[in-house]
């Protein structure tokens, strides 16, 4: 299968190619294909890999994609560029974050259900490990990944760059320098929580020696200009700074590099107000968000615990207790 994918892949130098490689087929014999945009530079140079919406609500990703690679000529670029721009399409396909219908169908079978976390995948595995060790295979052909996210619906991040788990040594410094290139003033750098999990993309693609990061940007299940903009000047940023198209990356006027993301969940439950804005810093004890009861009266005031910036908001109307309110990245 690995040989038939790279022959499938292989574009003349100079050329650019729309393609797609198969994924599964599904009971009435639709055969699901993974799209993708292969551009071979007619120059010698290093090849990138670009990832969006492995969780199918997460649309920005994929305009971010064809906005960076809209003007590009492949007789001028230096090395290749593999752009998966729609990297689970079932999940596409349902416009939500799983691929819903397999998942209802069968909620144990489909346990691992989160295709994102299953890497490097297993080609004889359930639907989201086939899908992971299909991705894998030709992220780990390229020298540099980035993997293009938003929240799921109801939440909002700062465009921010995720870096993997710091215990990867040198491929996690190029990675770190990939991030910074990038421009998007916002880097976490940490060594806990899911998003540099053994299993998480980027962790495994720098563990494989392809250094990358996940990108958090905008919002789940919305386009919009403005973040698609941003995101396609930081992809290009990247390869400007590969040496792949001209140019010098356009520096971000400040970088926030953080240490740890500490999620603040509702105690009660109500509607849902924020009180300061999306990418504010906030010393501990400033007021984060308000809880107020279906009648009017506040019953929660989530207050910061620490310093930090308000790096992710809840954009959901309403919280019950348990359910996330605020993300502070802690610098
Ligand atoms: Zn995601």
């Amino acid at each position: 299968m690995e040989n038939l994918e790279v022959a499938e892949l292989s574009v003349a130098p100079g050329t650019r190619r729309r393609h797609k490689i198969e994924l599964v087929e599904l009971a009435d014999g639709t055969t699901v294909r993974i799209p993708l945009d292969i551009i071979h530079g007619g120059q010698p140079g290093p090849k990138l890999y670009l990832g969006a919406a492995i969780h199918g609500d997460e649309v920005d990703g994929v305009a971010i994609l064809f906005r960076a690679l809209a003007d590009i000529d492949p007789a001028a670029l230096r090395g290749s560029i593999v752009c998966v721009p729609v990297q689970h399409p079932l999940s596409f396909h349902a416009d939500h974050r799983l691929p819903i219908s397999q998942f209802m169908k069968s909620p144990l079978d489909q346990a691992p259900a989160d295709a994102w976390a299953c890497f490097p995948g297993d080609a004889d595995g359930n639907l989201a490990q086939i899908l992971a060790a299909t991705l894998f295979d030709m992220i780990k052909e390229c020298d540099w990944a980035v993997d293009i996210h938003t929240p799921t619906r109801g939440g909002r991040y700062v465009p921010i760059a995720i870096l993997p788990h710091p215990n990867l040594g040198e491929t996690h410094a190029k990675a770190e320098e990939m991030a910074h290139a990038f421009g998007s003033g916002w880097i976490m750098r940490t060594d806990s929580g899911f998003y540099v999990a053994d299993g998480i993309l980027c962790v495994e693609a720098t563990r494989a020696g392809v250094p990358a990061f996940t990108f958090e940007t905008g919002e789940g299940g919305r386009l919009e200009e403005d973040v698609i903009d941003d995101g396609a000047t930081y992809i290009r940023n990247v390869m400007k700074w590969l040496g792949m198209i001209d140019g010098d990356p356009m520096p971000a006027a400040r970088t926030y590099v953080m240490r740890e993301f500490l999620g603040l969940r509702a105690q009660r439950g109500g509607l849902l107000l924020n009180r300061k804005k999306l990418g504010d810093l906030v010393k501990a004890g400033d007021t984060l968000c308000s809880i107020v009861d279906i009648y009017g009266d506040e019953v929660e005031t989530i207050v910061a615990p620490e310093d930090g910036v308000f790096v992710r908001t809840t954009t959901l109307s309403t919280v019950s207790r348990g359910e996330r309110a605020a993300t502070l990245g802690l610098l």
